[in-house]
């Protein structure tokens, strides 16, 4: 599972420079203009009239429990929020459905597997930082096996119970949804 390669990670100035655009037409390589198109300024070429959209991330997340009730949680090998602990999840593929982005992240940063069709959505969350602004598609589900592998971007995988959740919870919609998991379960 764990992916032997090493994962390449933007710097926040490269994060934001794509968030400012291409340079060039990724269709013709003419160098684009900045050009209000539907209401916007918006990166645009001159000559193929190519428009770049720059859309939100959709990412895929899931509250994995165990048949004892507690939450599966990994600590975060990378930028943003590095040593942090949050719920498994990543960014969507083309071609998988977010259930299945879930189910995917979860089992390559932590080694345990969660049934897509169980699963049942918690909530739909917008966030922005420097890397732009995302929607994180989030589940419930539960664990249906595996043994514990830590990802390349994960330096600990752990599971804790709605009593004894780390300090440390990286991101708002992990803390809204684990705060809402603790009173459900609480
Ligand atoms: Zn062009």
């Amino acid at each position: 599972m764990a992916n032997p390669s090493p994962k390449v990670t933007l710097t926040t100035e490269e994060a934001a420079s794509l968030r400012r655009g291409f340079k060039y037409c990724p269709r013709c390589r003419t160098e684009l203009v900045d050009r209000e198109v539907y209401g916007r300024v918006r990166r645009f070429c001159p000559n193929c009239r190519f428009v770049q959209f720059i859309d939100p991330k959709v990412g895929a997340a899931v509250l994995a429990l165990t048949g004892d009730n507690r939450v599966l949680l990994v600590k975060r090998a990378v930028d943003p929020a590095r040593g942090d602990w949050c719920l498994p999840g990543g960014f969507m593929e083309i071609g998988e459905t977010p259930q299945q982005a879930a189910a995917r992240e979860c089992l390559e940063e932590t080694g345990f597997s969660v049934d897509p069709e169980t699963m049942k959505l918690v909530d739909v969350f917008y966030y922005e930082d420097y890397r732009g602004s995302g929607v994180l598609i989030m589940y419930q589900g539960q664990i249906t096996g595996g043994t514990a592998a830590p990802g390349d971007d994960v330096s600990e995988v752990r599971f804790f119970g709605p009593d004894s959740l780390p300090e440390n919870i990286a991101f708002a919609s992990n803390i809204e949804a684990l705060r809402r998991w603790q009173t459900e379960t609480g």
